[in-house]
């Protein structure tokens, strides 16, 4: 049996079938009006949707179409991790501006590799014309026990995978007309998802999570709202990309790392079972003070310092 459904004639339909010769297994059951999944008994469906526009979230001269594939499949996939799911599928919805026509085999390539380094086939999807470049994608997973931003606990501590401050360093030099190093632009081209960090999160005690799209600052907070908790980050201890400064790292966007909530987790364990990728203890989780609600504090060198405020896709330019 074939994997998809023979598809009918048409210049449209010839750029589905070249993207599907590209994906070869990475696309499973294309051509029907809708996909059809079987999730596993005993787990629940967990579905998310990201959008990647030209000019609001890259700018074209920055990345190679293979690295805006790549970029945007990732951090659709991303919030899998952050809910502590397996992937079932991803779907696309690409909006294809004529001047970009002839670089859809290279966005196809790295939409495939992002996809395929998770488990994630590309069960659907749909390519129109529009105006400028975009991605929007659909991944669905699967986990018995969903995790959530609205779970922690007091006496938990905060903990976040990897080294930040890449992506806001890469994305500040570009900004200032300047190249970026080597290493803070790649984690920014080719940021990972935390897929099986964040099932493994789950399955070894994590509270609550969320995967850092807006920077440690602002993302934390979301923790503290969901849960009804204060957020204690201790600054000294975040992990921070070197030559990037603490207070560029807080800032850093698009990192897709994941800050967790847990009881106490085994740093080394985690380590041991993700190539060495490092979980690090950057803060705890406090009850609320009475009549103080929910909130975020920080300390530096054992004194109170205030965070900046995050990033705000509807706020005016700054
Ligand atoms: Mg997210």
């Amino acid at each position: 049996m074939s994997r998809h459904l023979t598809l009918g004639p048409g210049s449209e339909f010839d750029a589905v079938r070249d993207l599907l010769a590209r994906w070869g297994p990475s696309a499973i059951g294309i051509g029907d009006d809708g996909a059809v999944l079987d999730v596993p008994a005993g787990s629940r469906l967990v579905v998310s949707t990201d959008s990647t526009v030209e000019e609001v979230h890259f700018k074209a001269a920055w990345l190679t179409p293979e690295e805006i594939g790549w970029r945007a499949t990732t951090a659709a996939l991303s919030d899998l991790a952050a809910m502590g799911a397996a992937p079932l599928g991803v779907l696309l919805a690409l909006t294809v501006p004529a001047r970009w026509r002839g670089s859809l085999g290279a966005l196809a390539e790295g939409i495939g590799a992002a996809v395929s380094a998770q488990g994630a086939p590309i069960v659907g999807g749909d390519v129109t014309d529009g105006d400028r470049l975009a991605l929007a994608i659909t991944v669905l997973g699967h986990s018995r026990r969903p995790l959530s931003r609205a779970g922690a606990r007091a006496g938990d501590t905060l903990y976040v995978t990897g080294a930040l401050g890449g992506p806001g360093s890469a994305l500040a030099a570009w900004m200032s007309g300047q190249v970026p190093g080597a290493a803070a632009r790649a984690r920014f081209a080719h940021p990972e998802a935390r897929i099986a960090a964040g099932q493994w999160l789950a399955a070894h005690g994590a509270t609550a999570a969320i995967d850092l799209s807006d920077g440690l600052a602002g993302d934390v907070a979301h923790i503290a709202h969901a849960s009804g908790v204060r957020c204690l980050l201790t600054l000294d201890t975040v992990p921070c990309m070197e030559g990037v400064g603490i207070s560029e790292a807080i800032v850093s966007g698009e990192e897709y790392e994941l800050l967790v909530a847990a009881p106490a987790i085994d740093v080394r364990a985690f380590a041991a079972a993700h190539g060495g990728l490092a979980l690090t203890a950057i803060g705890e989780v406090r009850a609320p003070a009475p009549g103080d609600g929910a909130d975020v504090v920080a300390e530096q060198g054992g004194a109170r310092v205030t965070l900046p405020r995050a990033h705000d896709h509807f706020a005016e330019a700054r």
